[in-house]
């Protein structure tokens, strides 16, 4: 899904994944549209768009992304860290991150959906570790450390442990 911005001179543009494209027309149908990528004098890369959802691209562009699709790729990166170092709340934790960002980037990032699922996809890898047990009794090992057998491999429970004390500190 792509998202429409105003340029600084009041044009309406398209952008999806760090490109930028420029009104072309419409279908003859009148219910597409087709743009083309505003680096049109050295690419001739071009999508037709229906809804804000790209239904097809011709030609592939002869140039990089622009920068908000680096700064995109920079917030995501931010986003998963704080899933994976933070607890908080998914919606909060979006807003963070997202928070200052140009309105060009905001037109490169998923969507506030696609991107609550990465948090929660990232969180649901790393499993989170209970507290601190008071004794042996109340040790518990997570079930994702548990996916070994423990006479065949103990090399492996081993360094189960050893990460799960690791990831504590
Ligand atoms: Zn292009």
């Amino acid at each position: 899904m792509g998202s429409f911005i105003l340029s600084q001179r009041g044009k309406e543009k398209f952008i999806h994944e760090g490109y930028l494209y420029i009104f072309d027309k419409t279908s003859v149908d009148g219910v597409t549209q087709f743009w083309r990528c505003e680096r049109r004098r050295v690419c001739k890369a071009r999508v037709r768009v229906l809804n804000g959802n790209i239904i097809k691209t011709i030609n592939i562009h002869s140039h990089e992304a622009s920068a908000s699709k680096i700064e995109a790729d920079r917030v995501i990166t931010k986003l998963k860290c704080r899933a994976a170092e933070t607890v908080e709340a998914t919606s909060q934790l979006i807003n963070e991150c997202v928070v200052n960002i140009s309105k060009a980037c905001q037109g490169s990032l998923p969507t506030h959906d696609a991107l609550r699922k990465l948090v929660r996809r990232k969180r649901n890898r790393i499993h989170y570790t209970p507290a601190n047990p008071i004794n042996l009794e109340t040790l518990i090992i997570p079930d994702c450390y548990k996916d070994y057998d423990v006479l065949k491999n103990q090399k492996k429970c081993t360094c189960a442990i050893e990460s799960m004390v690791m990831w504590r500190q």
